[in-house]
């Protein structure tokens, strides 16, 4: 399976709530990057290990998340 996940990463509000719940451990805080509204963006580091569960996209306050499996 393959899987994709999107962010919009200048609405990030860099909370940490899909760090957290993430069971791969695969999302982070982007600490060499800013984002339009001042904050560390999240992203996925190895999507290679994404089982694209979509719980990062159903806890992330604003839902800025996408996920997409193929
Ligand atoms: S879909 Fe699941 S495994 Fe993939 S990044 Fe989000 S929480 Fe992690
Ligand atoms: S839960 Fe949403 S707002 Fe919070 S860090 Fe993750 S992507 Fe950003």
């Amino acid at each position: 399976m393959e899987a994709k996940v999107t962010f919009n990463v200048d609405r990030c509000k860099g909370c940490g709530l899909c760090v957290a719940v993430c069971p791969k451990k695969i999302v982070e805080l982007d600490m060499n990057a800013t984002n339009r509204k001042g904050y560390h963006p999240a992203g996925v580091t190895d999507i290679t290990q994404c089982i694209a569960c979509a719980s990062c996209a159903k806890i992330c306050p604003d839902s800025i998340i996408t996920v997409e499996k193929f």
